[in-house]
């Protein structure tokens, strides 16, 4: 049988000096024969692998017969954001860790297919086709107010308009996409991608207005003082963890979120041609290892920094970053050091970060995560010395709009308590789903979040 085919991407030398998007896309020929690789099982494993539950063989089966407007109706059936999903999601641990191959071979490429597909769409939108994202009549069903413009938000939003209701989606930045937008780099996702889907999500009637936080430009109550019937809580996960040891205040210690946030949505890499400025020195150290420790390093990386490493506590096996991320960041030189613990962070007498002292650690017995825990080896401290260091060891949700919604009961770590199918909160009419209520998980979980919510709501209330 035919081996998984591989995406062509730009080369680590060439990457590393621009933030183009690394991973160029399949060719018409590649992604024909790829989709030919499918089986069509009959049960479809990798449908359950899908939180959004697209027909996966259905719209395989058109890419294989080049038939790809028909595969494009079969995703966005489902599915508002296929060029993200496309992009971002973990398919190696969802869809793709299932798929019937698997068993003997590399599974099928269900992500690098979507991605093609979705940009097909995009493409022969440009040439002047029409695009799919029909304004949807709002069918007199009222009006819902769904808070945070990330893939929860627009995701609910989008399958809410297609149902017949009136959408606003408020969110705080002035601009939509959440951590699609603030978050992840544009050599992961392309500005123009996110801003053809945030498009399509517009084009089905849902207004967006940004500029607005919920809990202090308007309150939840007067969200239903003006006549909305639900609300759908979606406001994220945007609130920085830092690591709680000395040093953590000193010039050139950022949080992830800062750091990315800077680089992102505020072009920092384009300064003096945007206003605002990322000063990173030649030596960068990033603490964590999940996806947003290794976009932190990345970015550095494009930013000019020479040396570049990743501090983490346990082994490269509890890595949590999608494997392609780790993989990209290596082939860019980003250094691993891992059983590595940070227990202090020294800086000069001008308040400049200079080194991080770190312990080595050796694995012991599994903990409440079901990894193995790291214990600190004795006397194995070291100074590493850096300019720059980048925490990225997870965020929790920010609490304003929830101190501003009396009787919305939160988790000891203050998520938002919902149901698991309807996203029902203590509060009637207000419904929550994606980071705010899981904490710091993936886009497309956030995803079915929205989707399960959506026809909650309207099964509810329409
Ligand atoms: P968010 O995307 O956080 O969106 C919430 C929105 O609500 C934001 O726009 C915020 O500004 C807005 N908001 C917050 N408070 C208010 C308020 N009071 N009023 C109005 N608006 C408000 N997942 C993957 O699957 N693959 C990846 O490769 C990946 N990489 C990542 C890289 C980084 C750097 C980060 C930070 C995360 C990454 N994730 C990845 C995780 C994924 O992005 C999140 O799980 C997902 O975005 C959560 O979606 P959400 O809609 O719940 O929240
Ligand atoms: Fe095709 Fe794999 Fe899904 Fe079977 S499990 S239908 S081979 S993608």
């Amino acid at each position: 049988m035919q081996k998984r085919l591989l995406m062509p991407e730009q080369l680590p030398q060439d990457r590393i000096k621009n933030f183009n998007e690394v991973a160029l896309g399949y060719t018409e020929e590649q992604v024909v024969a790829e989709a030919k690789r499918c089986l069509q099982c009959p049960k479809a494993p990798c449908m359950a692998g899908c939180p959004v539950e697209i027909d996966i063989p259905g719209f395989i089966k058109f890419v294989a017969e080049r038939k790809f407007s028909e595969a494009l109706n079969i995703l966005r059936k489902k599915n508002n954001l296929p060029a993200i999903c496309g992009r971002v999601c973990p398919q190696e641990t969802q869809c793709e860790a299932v798929c019937t191959l698997k068993k003997k071979d590399e599974p099928i490429a269900i992500g690098r297919l979507e991605r093609f597909t979705a940009d097909w769409g995009r493409k022969e939108k440009s040439k002047g086709q029409k695009a799919k994202g029909k304004r949807q009549r709002a069918k007199g069903k009222g009006q819902v107010a769904v808070i945070g413009a990330g893939p929860a938000g627009l995701t609910c939003a989008g399958d809410l308009a297609k149902m017949g209701w009136k959408v606003t989606v408020f969110e705080s930045l002035h601009a939509p996409g959440g951590v699609l937008r603030y978050g992840i780099p544009e050599f992961r996702m392309p500005r123009d991608v996110l801003d053809y889907e945030i498009e399509y999500v517009k084009n089905l009637g849902v207004e967006i207005k940004t500029n607005i936080i919920v809990g202090k430009t308007v309150t939840v109550e007067e969200l239903f003082g003006a006549g909305y019937k639900a609300v759908f809580i979606s406001t994220g996960a945007g609130f920085p963890y830092f690591l709680g040891i000395l040093g953590e205040n000193y010039n050139g210690v950022y949080s992830a979120n800062e750091f990315l946030t800077r680089a992102n949505l505020m072009k920092a890499y384009k300064f003096p041609e945007y206003d605002t400025p990322l000063q990173i020195g030649k030596k960068v150290a990033v603490v964590g290892a999940g996806n947003v420790a290794m976009d932190s390093a990345r970015v550095a990386r494009r930013l000019g920094a020479k040396k570049v490493c990743i501090i983490y506590r346990r082994s490269r096996s509890e890595m949590p970053a999608r494997a392609e991320e780790i993989h990209h960041a290596e082939e860019e030189g980003i250094e691993l050091d891992l059983l590595t613990l940070p227990v202090e962070i020294m800086g000069d007498d001008k308040g400049w970060v200079k080194h991080v002292k770190c312990l080595k650690m050796k694995l012991g017995e599994p903990d409440d995560s079901g990894r193995r825990r790291p214990i600190p080896i004795d006397g194995s401290e070291y100074l590493v010395d850096i300019d720059t260091m980048v925490i990225a060891i997870g965020q929790g949700p920010n609490p304003l709009l929830l101190s501003m919604t009396p009787g919305l009961k939160l988790t000891r770590k203050g998520n938002i308590v919902a149901d698991d199918i309807t996203g029902e909160t203590s509060l009637e009419q207000v419904y929550a789903g994606g980071d705010i209520v899981t904490g710091a998980a993936t886009v497309i979980e956030a995803m079915g979040a929205g989707k399960r919510v959506a026809r909650a709501i309207n099964e509810k209330h329409g």
